[in-house]
């Protein structure tokens, strides 16, 4: 959970815009982009893991 910064009540960490007050939260947060990114990066890696499993089978 985090603060809304415009109405201060508890928001969920994946809430877009306040359910209360309709503020628009910022972007995701540089920590939130990274692990993104990672879980993008492991699926691709993953992804392509088998594919070339599957080449040399
Ligand atoms: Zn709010």
């Amino acid at each position: 959970m985090r603060e809304c910064p415009s109405c201060a009540l508890p928001v969920e960490e994946e809430a877009e815009v306040c359910p209360y007050c309709g503020y628009e939260f910022p972007a995701a947060s540089p920590v939130h982009r990274a692990v993104a990114w990672l879980m993008i990066l492991l699926l691709l890696g993953s992804g392509l893991y088998a594919l070339w499993a599957w080449l040399l089978r």
